[in-house]
């Protein structure tokens, strides 16, 4: 089975992948993938925000090493994107990082929900143990929906992290998908299977079935990415998140050249 594009990749840059681009390239030829796209975590106004990303000063270098992979496989497409963390109040830093080069695409993804919790932070586990679980994954969406409705990325990245840790709310969180998918269909942003989950406690996608059942009926598009940290980690699960999304009805998926869209079967 062909796999799809893999649009969600990091590198050393961010302090915490191994393998540099041209190694994650190399697995992508072997894989026989039809495209890699990196997307390591983005520079921050301040280099002390924390210690999980690039620092300002590094983007040069990040597309250098990201055109280094490209020379050395020129038969493979390669796209460079960023992850980049959605904050309210951060639009014009990420407006500035979106002008510094033209990138290929942007995920935007939420990690932070209050200053100084990043949710899926493994040293920050204790939050979850202080917090009811309904709330914070009301807090998670609705800046996910922010992040859709501000117009800045191109792809929502891994659209259900809250449940990293398996603090599952009793509550029913459909209103929360559905307000969301509402805000990703009408600015036209593209939600991506992440299978970094199959990695963690959760050992799910992101995001689950129920909210991939239903961005294909609210007429959201997709994007398929491994979260790879390591080149033995590229296209990892794409044959599963293409399953999961057939199972929802898709047969398309999107890919990006310059912020520009095209559609593509899978
Ligand atoms: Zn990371
Ligand atoms: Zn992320």
């Amino acid at each position: 089975m062909r796999l799809p594009a893999d649009y969600h990749t990091h590198t050393p840059l961010c302090r915490h992948a191994t393998g540099e681009p041209v190694e994650l390239a190399a697995q992508a030829v072997l894989l026989g993938l039809p495209e890699l796209g990196f997307s390591d975590h983005n520079p921050m106004p301040r280099d002390d925000f924390d210690d999980w990303r690039m620092k300002a000063s590094q983007l040069d270098l990040y597309i250098e090493k990201v055109e280094e992979a490209r020379r050395a496989f020129p038969a493979l497409p390669i796209k460079i994107g960023l992850e980049v963390d959605y904050l309210p109040g951060h639009e014009d830093w990420i407006r500035e990082l979106a002008n510094r080069y033209p990138w290929d695409y942007l995920i935007g993804s939420v990690h932070y929900i209050s200053a100084g919790w990043a949710i899926d932070n493994p040293t920050q586990l204790s939050e979850w143990k202080n917090r009811d679980p309904f709330e914070v994954w009301t807090a998670y969406f609705e800046r996910l929906t922010m992040a859709a409705e501000s117009k800045l990325f191109d792809i929502i990245g891994h659209a259900d992290l809250c449940k990293k840790f398996c603090f599952y709310p009793k509550q029913d969180c459909t209103p929360l998908y559905a307000r969301f998918l509402e805000a990703a269909q009408r600015n036209g942003v593209a939600m991506e299977l992440n299978t970094a989950g199959l990695r963690k406690d959760c050992k799910e996608i992101y995001p689950s079935a129920v909210l991939v059942r239903m961005a294909r009926e609210a007429g959201v598009p997709i994007t398929f990415g491994s979260d790879a940290h390591a080149p033995a980690e590229v296209g990892l699960n794409l044959i599963e998140a293409m399953a999961l999304a057939r199972g929802a009805g898709f047969d398309q998926c999107l890919r990006f050249t310059k912020r520009q869209r095209a559609i593509v079967a899978f």
